[in-house]
């Protein structure tokens, strides 16, 4: 490489901000790690957003801690009294994998096959995507429908939060920094309801939903949640079976401060979000 006469020397710039890597075997052993380096510390499951953060240079953490070292954090598990259980490290393809889930909770396998590719989800957790709250993540509207909870741990003990108030604003959350989750708990309260899931993209392919809506009919009842149209995911007050459309659509547009933003107008949001709601509640069967 020629260099003009006085310039200065190149720097070697990394890639990646440096890091040490660490991975305890039990839940325990994370947690006292957790409790003496929380605030210099990120755990990671699937690392499909922590790691594109890191290379962004929109985190340096001083640590990153695997998850799936820890056993009993990868289970699916299904009981009639407490509903069903996500653990922290199960991935989207697992949960799509589920008989469970194709089952009795089908709003949360339609949406999961929407994000992303098969080989990103087969890294990409759905614990993971709730934790990091983007107004955009699949997961989070379907799982507000459905009713869910977020089960945080630390040495301190342990804590369960409803999903709605878990998410407080952009890519922020109530975890502190020494509490992971362990699971999340979707309730059997509307359980085998009929639901689906439509997702405006800016590109037919996979991509990051420009805004996107969940809704299930769990009779007598009518839910709907919506993505990207708002800082968090908004889940709108039930409604009754014989709802009007124009009504659950006003009760939408009431709810939801969408942006304008390179993706995207707030208009044409909030155009799709009636037309999603429209479709959904004629395609979705009683
Ligand atoms: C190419 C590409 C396409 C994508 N497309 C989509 C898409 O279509 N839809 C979509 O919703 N998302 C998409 N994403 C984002 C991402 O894949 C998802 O949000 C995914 O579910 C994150 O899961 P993960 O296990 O990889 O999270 P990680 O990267 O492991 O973690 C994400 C964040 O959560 C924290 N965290 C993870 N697990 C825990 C835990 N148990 N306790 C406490 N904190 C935790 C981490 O510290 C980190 O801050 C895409 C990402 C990429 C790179």
């Amino acid at each position: 490489m020629t260099r003009l006469r006085g310039a200065p020397e190149p720097k070697a710039v990394p890639l990646l901000h440096e890091f040490s890597y660490v991975a305890h075997r039990s839940l325990d052993e994370l947690l006292s790690f957790l409790a003496h380096h929380g605030d210099e510390t990120q755990v990671f499951s699937g690392g499909t957003d922590l790691f594109v953060n890191i290379r962004a240079g929109l985190a340096a953490p001083r640590y990153v801690a695997d998850l799936k070292s820890v056993s009993d954090l990868h289970e699916i598990a299904f009981n009639e009294r407490e509903g069903l259980s996500i653990g922290a490290c199960a991935t989207v393809n697992e949960l799509i994998a589920n008989d469970t889930v194709r089952d009795r909770y089908a709003v949360l396998r339609t949406a999961a096959e929407q994000l992303a590719t098969f080989q990103l989800r087969n890294r990409a957790t759905v614990v993971g995507n709730i934790v990091t709250a983007s107004p955009c993540g699949d997961m989070t509207s379907p799982l507000l429908c459905l009713g869910t909870d977020v089960v945080l741990v630390s040495v301190r003990g342990e804590r369960r939060v409803p999903l709605g108030e878990f998410i407080t604003g952009v890519k922020t959350t109530q975890i502190a920094t020494d509490e992971i989750v362990t699971r999340v708990i979707v309730g059997t309260g509307r359980i085998d309801a009929a639901g689906g899931y439509r997702k405006l993209k800016r590109i037919k392919g996979h991509d990051l939903g420009v805004v996107a809506v969940a809704l299930i009919k769990s009779m007598p009842a009518v839910r709907v949640a919506i993505s990207s149209a708002a800082p968090t995911p908004v889940l709108l007050p039930e409604f009754g079976a014989d709802a009007p459309v124009a009504e659950i659509q006003a009760s939408a547009q009431a709810a939801i401060s969408p942006i304008d933003d390179v993706r995207c107008t707030a208009e044409y949001r909030r155009f799709m979000v009636d037309v999603y709601i429209r479709r959904l509640m004629e395609e979705v069967p009683a």
